[in-house]
């Protein structure tokens, strides 16, 4: 079948991937120029990792390995610590915080020459029985099979799908950097999160010296900027234990960028006819439990699955949907609590040892993953 992808992020090269290993051919249309080279990290866990080992695609030698997830209070004790390793040896894929853009790079590395077309915005969509046929923004159009939307948050597809409000504002923010921070954390294999109530943040090394660095704080639209987020980033968290002050201290307002966080209610079909969605464009969330990239991973993959037989093209796309339903419903529910509201009470830690919660953990993956290879 001939394909077309709406979108080049995560979801749009992954399902090209997935869907030419199907035997399909397939044509990607982005909106921005040229491929993304900027963008800090994210959060590759067990789960997705395993997607990108079936598609071909090793992350050895990009990003960082990520053993423990330590959670503190703002004082710097600690709340509750997680084995990640444990979880990544029970898988077999480790858990690596890599940027985006390395990402994206392992993602479109040896997809045939031509895949992707770049710097069409699509504006529109039109089906009938037997095709579906996008329009851009330059009057180009393209005709197809089969329409994947996989243009992220503010989706054009899922509009069209969909019509407008159906995703709403969370109700927190985030600011972010990517930077080269000497501080010893940077160099080893602990994500920190420290919650309280000025907010939380997450401290990740990504590897090559780089830390990426995060400040969750309530948000709505609408809200003022400040005109140094660095100040203001310091004014409320630079009372907190080492090496919170430290990280504020060697941040630059250049490295600083904002994400005012969105969320939309998983439709049980979210597709119809012959177009469907995958990513951000079929769930948003909030990146509480760094899965938004991951599930839009397994998406891809699903969608290869489901799209592998002869049988009817649009029962397949509905199947699908059908079979991603139960596990992103689920991680996107989870993911709309506000980080800054987690208060992990300490009788937890004491009733649960270490161990108890890296199994409780693998566990908890194993079932946000349950469609994994
Ligand atoms: C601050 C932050 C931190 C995060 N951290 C993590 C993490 O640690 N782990 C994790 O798993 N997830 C994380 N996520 C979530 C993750 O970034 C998303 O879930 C993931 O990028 C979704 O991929 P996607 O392909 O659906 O959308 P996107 O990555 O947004 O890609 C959409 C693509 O479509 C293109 N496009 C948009 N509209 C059009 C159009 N009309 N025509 C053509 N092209 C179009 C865009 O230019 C873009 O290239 C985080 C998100 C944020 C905001």
């Amino acid at each position: 079948m001939k394909i077309l992808v709406i979108g080049a992020g995560v979801g749009g090269l992954a399902a090209a991937r997935a869907l030419l290993a199907a035997g399909h051919e397939v044509r990607v249309h982005e909106q921005a120029p040229g491929p993304r080279t900027g963008g800090k990290a994210v959060l590759i866990w067990s789960n997705g990792n395993a997607v990108l080992h079936d598609l071909g695609i090793t992350l050895d030698g990009a990003g960082n390995r990520i053993d423990r997830i330590d959670a503190l209070t703002p004082s710097g004790r600690l709340r509750t610590g997680q084995d990640i390793a444990h979880a990544a040896s029970r898988y077999g894929f480790e858990t690596k915080a890599i940027a985006r853009r390395d990402l994206l790079g392992r993602l479109a590395e040896g997809l045939p020459e031509g895949v992707v077309r770049y710097g069409v915005a699509c504006t529109g969509l039109t089906q009938d029985g037997d095709s579906v046929t996008a329009s851009f923004h330059d009057g180009s159009t393209a005709t197809g099979d089969l329409l994947v939307g996989a243009d992220g948050h503010h989706s054009a597809v899922r509009r069209h799908l969909w019509g407008e409000g159906t995703v709403r504002p969370a109700t927190f923010g985030t600011w972010q950097g990517l930077s080269p921070i000497g501080i010893e954390l940077t160099g080893t294999h602990r994500h920190l999160m420290i919650s309280g109530r000025e907010g939380a943040c997450g401290l990740m090394p990504a590897g090559g010296g780089l830390l990426q660095w995060w400040f969750d704080m309530r948000w709505k639209p609408g809200d003022p900027r400040p005109a140094s987020p660095l100040a203001e980033l310091r004014r409320r968290f630079g009372h907190w234990a080492a090496p919170v002050p430290q990280v504020l201290a060697t941040a630059a307002d250049e490295d600083v960028e904002f994400f005012g966080h969105h969320w939309n209610k998983v439709r049980k079909v979210w597709g119809e006819g012959r177009v469907t969605l995958v990513g951000d464009a079929a769930h948003t969330m909030p990146p509480t439990l760094g899965q938004g990239a991951n599930q839009t991973l397994e998406d891809a993959w699903v969608l290869g699955r489901a799209l592998g037989g002869e049988g009817d093209p649009a029962a397949g796309l509905r199947a699908y949907e059908r079979a991603r339903y139960p596990q992103i419903s689920l991680v996107s529910r989870m993911a709309r609590r506000n980080p800054a509201n987690w208060r992990i009470p300490p009788l937890i830690g004491r009733l649960f040892p270490e161990t108890a919660q890296s199994a409780m953990l693998a566990r908890f993956s194993n079932r946000l993953a349950a469609e994994s290879p």
